[in-house]
């Protein structure tokens, strides 16, 4: 036995204790005994419940958090994000992922799927925090050729490079958009994806620029073109899927695609729609939630972001009975999307990857609906604990190293953004 959790309070099993060795749950229940020497987690006056899983993401935007807000998109990215990323070193990504991961850990989040440059800088401040993640390296192939052969070898050797890493970090595919990278290039990617069997992570129908640019171009719509590169699998998901029409969905559900709703961006970016959160369910469509980048929400808060959710899709439909918060629980907890790895479940012979939440907290009281406070109520302030693959990253909303990563990660944000 590695920890033993005693007293916690589980919405459907009431008061257990756990058991967890070599990062899974071997047995939960009541009056268990702590072996000798083993460290034990009291967590009276705490419930157990999943951690959540932030399914797109950006994370070492950290670093342009609130640099440059309330601008015109192309402005935005022109004057201030592309000029900054320009001059990002390895070492900032890994010190903006850090910080990221310092903010997700404190909401609750046990696993995200990043997208982002300087692979090896994000995948060491995964390694280093405990989180798990899918990461991925940006593929873009705009200035033709040359640069799709430089990345496809990028990705080759990253797969390769991976093994260095322990199994929190799981390589991923991201191309970038079906706008920045080419049909010859998306076809190596499916290629690639079917041959190692690698997720792949992509922004989709963000906005209704990018469907009538697909119509115009290809003379389909974005989610028929990546089907034609053989990119609509099983391993796929698609991030933001905001403008998608029926024909879309049923061939999504058909392939088994996920897709990836990013509530608070869409709205902060102003892309002009709602997820078809109700269209996609009833054809069972795998979802899950995700942040975006910390320069587009301008948080990394998964309780926030459920909320928003939620009352986005109640507020477009003009249904208070929209997105109902189990719905909205199970997806935020990653169980309605099994390609991420997260049960969304606290049972024996799962992966022990949790949180501890007080029901104390104002906000939890009283316990009308435990799931009802969890997607209204809650803030990722409310997380004591974090737990994931066995080992406590947070307890009492400590963790080690945080004045360091806080510190490292504002000086480098400052010199990046200073000059421009
Ligand atoms: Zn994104």
């Amino acid at each position: 036995m590695d920890l033993f959790v005693q007293n916690a309070w589980h919405p459907d099993h009431g008061q257990v204790d756990l058991e967890i060795e070599g990062g899974v749950i071997r047995a939960m229940g009541r009056h268990l005994v702590a072996s000798l020497d083993v460290q034990v987690l009291d967590a009276r006056g705490m419930a157990i419940i999943p951690g959540l899983v932030n399914a797109h993401t950006h994370a070492a935007m950290t670093l342009f958090r609130g640099f440059g807000d309330d601008m015109p998109l192309m402005q935005w990215l022109e004057t201030r994000i592309w000029p900054a990323e320009a001059k990002l070193t390895e070492e900032d990504v890994y010190w903006g992922t850090r910080l990221a991961c310092l903010e997700m850990i404190r909401s609750g989040a046990i696993n995200f799927q990043d997208m982002y440059w300087h692979y090896h800088g994000v995948a060491r401040a995964v390694e280093d925090s405990g989180l798990r993640a899918g990461v991925g390296a940006i593929f873009i192939d705009v200035a033709g050729k040359e640069q799709a052969e430089q990345f496809k070898q990028q990705a080759e050797t990253l797969w390769e490079e991976t093994s260095r890493y322990s199994d929190r970090v799981r390589y991923t595919l991201t191309p970038h958009a079906i706008y920045t990278v080419s049909p010859e290039t998306l076809r190596w990617v499916a290629e690639f994806s079917e041959k190692h069997n690698v997720p792949v992570h992509i922004h989709l129908s963000e906005t209704q620029h990018e469907v009538d640019t697909c119509l115009q171009q290809h003379g389909c719509r974005p989610t028929q073109h990546l089907a034609n590169q053989g990119l609509l699998t099983e391993r796929t998901f698609l991030a933001h899927a905001v403008h998608v029409d029926d024909a879309e969905l049923d061939m999504i559900a058909k392939a088994g695609a996920t897709l990836v709703t990013n509530p608070v961006s869409n709205m902060k970016l102003a892309v002009g729609g709602v997820f078809p959160l109700a269209r996609a369910a009833q054809r069972d469509i795998p979802i899950a939630l995700g942040t975006d980048g910390a320069a587009s929400n301008n948080a990394l808060d998964l309780f926030q972001d459920m909320k928003t959710f939620a009352l986005i899709q109640k507020h477009a439909d003009v249904d208070p009975t929209a997105a109902p918060a189990k719905l909205v629980w199970e997806i935020a907890s990653g169980a309605r999307a099994p390609i991420f790895g997260e049960s969304g479940r606290i049972e024996v012979g799962q992966a022990a990857d949790f949180l501890l939440i007080h029901r104390e907290n104002p906000e939890m009281t009283p316990e009308h609906c435990f799931t009802s406070n969890l997607a209204y109520a809650a803030t990722g302030h409310m997380v004591d604990t974090v737990v994931v693959d066995g080992r406590i990253l947070m307890r009492g909303r400590h963790i080690e190293g945080e004045q360091e990563v806080r510190r490292e990660a504002a000086l480098r944000a400052r010199a990046l953004c200073e000059a421009l």
